[in-house]
């Protein structure tokens, strides 16, 4: 199992780099982050959460092994709606808070084969997909929060902030 970095760390916040090449190294780092991601009951996972800044996440929104989905250099071609939703993250444990993102997106990726991937998503899992490329650009679902939700999660950003300073 691969260790789950948590906010602040520096790791989470930086922008993270093109694949140029798909090997072995870069399938088993996936297969890993899938065991990773199911064991922290997850519906994505970016590579950067465990410690890697490269562009890649894995997700599955359906818990089903044909849900899986492996998005490596992906880029939001199109973006329409506007929905609102709870969200969570495996980096920021214990805050949860109501996130606006678009509705429905248009994705363009490449897949583990090194195959061009087209894919139309809506509902959770277009939240979910917006939520792990976040992470590719160094971003947090907590900063995507107007001024009011951030308040109401500032003493638990705070907590992680300073548990992470004293670890003891
Ligand atoms: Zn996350």
């Amino acid at each position: 199992m691969l260790k789950i970095r948590t906010y602040p760390d520096p790791v989470l916040s930086r922008q993270a780099r093109a694949i140029r090449e798909i090997d072995r190294d870069l399938r088993t780092l996936i297969s890993e982050m899938f065991d990773t991601m199911y064991e922290g009951r997850g519906v994505g996972l970016a590579a950067p959460q465990v410690g890697e800044g490269i562009r890649m996440c894995v997700v599955n929104c359906t818990g089903d092994s044909d849900g899986e989905l492996v998005l490596i250099n992906p880029v939001i071609v199109e973006a329409t709606g506007e929905a609102t939703d709870e969200e969570g993250c495996l980096s920021v444990p214990g805050v949860r808070s109501k996130v606006i993102r678009s509705e429905r997106i248009h994705v363009r990726a490449y897949d583990p084969r090194g195959q061009e991937l087209e894919l139309e998503a809506d509902g959770l899992q277009a939240r979910c997909i917006q939520h792990e490329l976040d992470h590719l650009d160094g971003r947090l679902f907590f900063q995507r929060l107007n001024e009011a939700a951030r308040m109401a999660v500032r003493r638990q950003i705070k907590e992680l902030e300073d548990e992470y300073k004293d670890p003891a």
